[in-house]
């Protein structure tokens, strides 16, 4: 089978995010979330009558500001960070604070998908 979402959205904020999902779920259309894209399934795509979220920042204008979810933070030994952080980005902001933990290292997967157990 192809993979292939039916639309691909892009989105500028949570408001954004919560209004695709309560138009998927009035549809009744199933919601496939991209960040990195690496996913042996094509479980951040799909197939057919699928809309892709696709939170990955390459289409943000930056003239617009930082793109929303692409944060990191570092305070009182706590890293929050945004979905939309590719692999090498991370290590290098982890690396900049001081901070460790074990992930992996392809440079373009995003936190979003690796979070996500790899699938
Ligand atoms: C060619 C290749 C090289 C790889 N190399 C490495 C490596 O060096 N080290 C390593 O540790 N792993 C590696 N992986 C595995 C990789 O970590 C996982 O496939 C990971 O899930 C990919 O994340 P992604 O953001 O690129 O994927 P995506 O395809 O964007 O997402 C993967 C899954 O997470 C879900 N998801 C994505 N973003 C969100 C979100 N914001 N909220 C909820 N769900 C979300 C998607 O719907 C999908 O189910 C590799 C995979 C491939 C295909």
């Amino acid at each position: 089978m192809m993979i292939k979402p039916a639309v691909i959205v892009y989105v500028a904020s949570e408001g954004d995010i919560i209004k695709l999902i309560n138009y998927a779920k009035k549809k009744e259309v199933a919601l496939a979330v991209r960040t990195g894209g690496h996913s042996y399934t094509g479980a951040s795509s799909g197939a057919g009558d699928v809309i892709q979220l696709d939170l990955s920042g390459k289409r943000w204008d930056t003239s617009q500001g930082d793109y929303p979810f692409n944060f990191f933070r570092y305070a009182n030994g706590l890293v929050t960070a945004g979905p939309a952080i590719p692999l090498v980005s991370f290590a290098h902001k982890m690396r900049d604070n001081g901070v460790f933990c074990a992930f992996g290292e392809c440079p373009d997967v995003h936190l979003g998908g690796h979070c996500q157990t790899g699938k």
